[in-house]
């Protein structure tokens, strides 16, 4: 097996080195993974840039990436479920499978999570990374590895409509228009929504959006005045939505979040801004506006590989800039400037 086992490693802000690191050998119940593509989230972003989100803070060296894909290179002794050269999608957070929140099913919430890429976890932006098998998913031949890598925002998304409840007639207004926004527009859509509207700041990603199918696109301007705002929303809609999901984490749009969604309606919250926000909160009582928090996902990794397998989401358009992972840093760079245009910054790890 080659010894080449380049690794991009985050050393603090700004700071991202490449170095070669040991290739680990997979325990029992893991396979040794020859990646291939590994997809620049906000997170590795935030990180980079800021050394923490919230509690989890940077203190050492911490290797990148947890979008990812890759080829079984090597079983584990009791992997049953893949074999040596089965490409897979790979579920970054491996749960404990033993305390209440996993036997439940909502492994998500479970304390001991493992997620790669978030201090002090390793992520997968390597050449060669070993996986718990249990989370790693056989992609088919007509599914490609970039792909198999968009599965890990597309989880979301599929979390976040399935918090929401989304189905036929659903009226959905979706908060921002980055990946995260952009995949739950996909999959609002293959679940059956009537109408999804848009918003954001910027109006190349409301170009996107609309090629991505969005009914409807909305440009915020934020020297607008909230009511109006909300006002412009419901003007759209010709109406109001009923779902709301909330993708950018910014205070004005969260508040947006509950005072734009009808009375009775649900309103789900998937961005992550500052740990307190001032909301409108006996708005949402006294309109029994529902507000739900989405923390990644459970669950929802097969049922994203399906949408994606039969065509019913395409999630390639995403994708806007690729890179190797020698060029690492560049890869980075692009991702974090607005000006480059970035929604999905790709790397290819061989
Ligand atoms: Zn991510
Ligand atoms: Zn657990």
């Amino acid at each position: 097996m080659a010894q080449d086992n380049l690794t991009a490693v985050l050393y603090g802000i700004n700071d991202i080195r490449l170095e070669q690191t040991p290739i680990e050998e997979p325990s029992d119940n893991e396979v040794l993974l020859e990646m291939a593509c590994v997809g620049i989230c906000g997170s590795d972003v935030h990180y980079l840039v800021n050394g923490r989100i919230g509690d989890f803070i940077v203190k050492k060296p911490m290797i990148i990436g947890h979008e990812s894909s890759g080829k079984v290179a090597k079983l584990g002794k009791n992997v049953k479920n893949l074999k040596v050269g089965d490409r897979v999608a790979i579920e970054p957070g491996v749960s404990c499978r033993t305390c209440q929140f996993c036997k439940e099913g909502r492994y998500n919430l479970c304390k001991d999570m493992v997620f790669c890429a978030t201090p002090p976890v390793h992520g997968s932006l390597r050449r060669y990374f070993k996986h718990a098998a249990d989370f790693c998913y056989k992609l088919p031949d007509h599914m490609s590895y970039e792909e198999g890598a968009l599965l890990e925002p597309l989880s979301v998304g599929v979390h976040a409509c399935k918090r929401a409840n989304i189905g036929i007639g659903s009226k959905v207004l979706i908060l921002g228009a980055g990946p995260i926004g952009l995949v739950s527009l996909l999959v609002a859509k293959a679940m059956g929504a009537t109408v999804v509207a848009i918003t954001d700041m910027v109006e190349r990603r409301l170009i996107l959006a609309k090629q991505l199918g969005a009914d409807k696109v909305v440009l915020i301007d934020k020297n607008m005045k909230e009511d109006e705002t909300v006002k412009l929303i419901h003007n759209i809609f010709d109406g109001e939505p009923d779902k709301t999901i909330e993708a950018t984490g910014a205070e004005s749009s969260v508040r947006l979040a509950i005072l734009a969604t009808k009375s009775g309606g649900c309103s789900v919250l998937v961005g992550m801004g500052a740990p307190e926000v001032q909301v409108p909160l006996i708005n949402a009582l006294i309109r029994e506006v529902d507000i739900r928090g989405v923390f990644r996902y459970a669950n929802d990794y097969a049922d994203a590989l399906d949408l994606v397998a039969t065509g019913k989401v395409n999630v390639k358009p995403l994708i806007t800039h690729n890179f190797n992972i020698k060029q690492t840093v560049d890869a980075f760079e692009a991702a974090k400037s607005i000006s480059s245009g970035a929604i999905k910054v790709m790397i290819h790890c061989q």
